[in-house]
């Protein structure tokens, strides 16, 4: 848990609500799940913020989730594609958004979609 400030009051707020309790702003959500994806022994889907910082590496059927303040671009990447296209995610604040990562075709490229 850490303390983040709430884009809409600034005052500070855990990072695990999903509001903040000065304003009721809703924070947003990131969640990215890999399914049931066969990705090999080696495989890892790898997400990186804007930086390049790893925040996470995740095998089939996991998931990775993160609370947001502000509009936030991620990257996907699978380690063993053949083409390792970094997909780009944008993730708007202010509500709840789910993703399915999988790989493509024969397994050659990383496909990101939205889920309601
Ligand atoms: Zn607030």
């Amino acid at each position: 848990m850490a303390l983040i400030k709430c884009s809409e009051c600034g005052k500070e707020i855990s990072d695990t609500v999903e509001s903040c309790v000065h304003c009721g702003c809703p924070l947003g959500k990131v969640i990215f799940n890999t399914g049931n994806s066969w990705i090999g022994v080696f495989g890892k889907y790898i997400i990186t913020d804007e930086s390049g910082n790893v925040l996470a590496k995740l095998k089939e059927n996991q998931q990775f989730e993160m609370n947001i303040v502000e509009d936030t671009t991620f990257y996907v990447q699978c380690n063993t594609s053949i083409r390792r296209n970094k997909v780009k995610v944008c993730v708007p604040a202010g509500e709840i958004n789910k993703f399915l990562v999988k790989l493509g075709f024969l397994g050659i490229v990383t496909v990101v979609s939205k889920i309601d």
